[in-house]
């Protein structure tokens, strides 16, 4: 089953030429052909959004709750179906997949009763007879880019509370997953959305990057991706002086000190550090290890990710799904090399072969790595994780500090002093505790320091601050 999709601007579908979409965990499978814009079409887009934005953003907040939350029901309720195309596209596991969808859904609920609660301020003027009063307002047409590894998730926190707050919407899926794209513009419209309102573009950023954010018609702009685009986008909006939202690379610590619970420190090591293929920009890629648990932390970790299962993402056996694509895949591959040239000793690893060809990953760890290493400093974005052996608290917080990325940042102990040092001394945004690096809540704020992130933080209530601008009126 293959579907050929166009792009969907201003209520119409918009078809140009189109490029196959494959399914990594099986090379044979096309999931479709889907079109990709020229940068007509991508104008085409923006003022479609342009048009549309007058009457939504002054549509009554109770029109824009029922179409989230109708969008959240249609989600959740076909979790499977939508859990399964998110599996076979982008190699996520079925379970995992769905558990994305659930989030996704949980999402537009979610904003759906933001945009009941658009609150402002009075505050009284320093000057009699005059009030004052603060607003907020729709910050415009939204461009938004999104990666292939939440195909779903992302594209929801940014649509749902762009719309939320009153915005129009240009989407750009990641050119690997413009299905999953396309699976919940097909949503948005069964759940009423007018047209103009949420438009799809899809093809190359690199070719529609320039129109998109260039256009004088676009607002702002909101990106999830590779550190390398999102510093390009982040320079180009200050240069027309646009509002911009950016989600990049991590490089994140997972601190295991010597009174730790072993279990759970391995539990958090396997989890945040290759499920999800360790395609996660939260993902655990340096576990830091002191002296003291060393040894039977790296046996056990050991044990357990020998054991994960790797395979066809469709296969309800499968623990680890394949890498998205071949260019993500030889990166990975190419990390391991430059590793072990650094001096590192290689655990896994393996390119499996399976029924079908895909490609397939065995987790991979790295030992006896030291900090300044490239594999410790810049982000790989696979199963890949390197060890770093410390000797004690105070060095693990140095080392864990030590590169540019300061997205999430994990310590496993069971001292109440340790955490509470960790967890006010990790530069990060998000910090966790005897928890995974990776697996958030969908109703609290989500980013990062340093090299992460720029710019106000997405998702929760705090959303508002990228998605509204404040208006202060004095009335005499
Ligand atoms: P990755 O390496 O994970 O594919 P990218 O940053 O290249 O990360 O891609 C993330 C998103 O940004 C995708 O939707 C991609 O099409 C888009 N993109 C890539 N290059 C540009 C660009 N120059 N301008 C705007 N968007 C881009």
């Amino acid at each position: 089953m293959s579907e050929t999709r166009p792009n969907f601007i201003g209520g119409e579908q918009v078809m140009s030429e189109t490029v196959p979409d494959i399914n990594p965990s099986d090379l044979s499978d096309t999931v479709g052909h889907y079109a990709q814009a020229d940068i007509t079409i991508a104008s085409q887009a923006i003022d479609a959004a342009a048009q549309a934005f007058p009457a939504w953003s002054r549509a009554s907040p109770q029109v824009r709750f029922d179409l989230l939350d109708r969008t959240g029901t249609l989600i959740l309720e076909r979790k499977q179906v939508l859990g399964e195309l998110l599996a076979r596209e982008e190699g996520k596991t079925l379970a995992e997949g769905i558990g994305e969808v659930i989030r996704a859904g949980q999402i537009f609920k979610f904003f759906a009763g933001e945009a009941l609660r658009m609150t402002g301020d009075i505050v009284q003027s320093v000057r009699p007879g005059v009030d004052v009063e603060i607003s907020r307002e729709p910050a415009g047409i939204c461009c938004l880019i999104t990666p292939w590894n939440f195909p779903i998730a992302i594209p929801a926190w940014k649509i749902a509370p762009a719309l939320a707050f009153g915005n129009t919407v240009v989407f750009k899926p990641a050119e690997q997953t413009p299905g999953c794209g396309w699976a919940l513009i097909d949503i948005l419209i069964e759940a009423g959305a007018p047209p103009g309102v949420i438009n799809l573009v899809m093809g190359k950023g690199s070719d529609l990057g320039d129109t998109l954010i260039g256009s004088p018609k676009v607002d702002a702009v909101s990106f999830t991706g590779s550190l390398h685009t999102g510093r390009r986008i982040a320079a180009r909006c200050a240069e027309l002086g646009k509002r911009v939202q950016c989600e990049m690379g991590g490089k994140n610590p997972l601190v295991v000190l010597d009174d730790a619970d072993l279990n759970v420190a391995v539990s958090a090591a396997i989890n945040g550090a290759f499920f999800s293929t360790g395609q996660r920009c939260t993902a655990s890629s340096r576990l830091i290890v002191t002296e003291g648990i060393y040894d039977a932390f790296v046996s056990a970790l050991t044990t357990r990710m020998r054991a994960l299962r790797v395979g066809h993402a469709l296969d309800p056996a499968t623990e680890i799904g394949p890498v998205v694509d071949e260019r993500q895949f030889r990166q990975n591959l190419d990390y391991i090399e430059i590793g072990q040239g650094e001096g590192a000793r290689l655990i896994g690893g393996d390119t499996p072969t399976r029924d079908t060809r895909g490609f397939f990953l065995e987790p991979a760890l790295l030992l006896d790595t030291l900090p300044d290493m490239r594999v410790n400093q810049e982000e790989i974005f696979g199963p890949v994780a390197s060890v770093i052996r410390v000797s004690d608290a105070d060095a693990a917080l140095e080392v864990a500090n030590a590169v540019p990325f300061g997205l999430s940042a994990g310590v496993c102990t069971t001292s109440l002093a340790s955490a509470r040092r960790f967890r006010r001394d990790l530069v990060a945004g998000m910090v966790m505790v005897n928890l995974p690096t990776a697996g958030v809540d969908y109703h609290v704020p989500f980013g990062g320091r340093r090299a992460s992130s720029f710019g106000p933080r997405e998702q929760g209530s705090y959303a508002r601050e990228f998605y509204t601008i404040v208006k202060t009126s004095y009335i005499g």
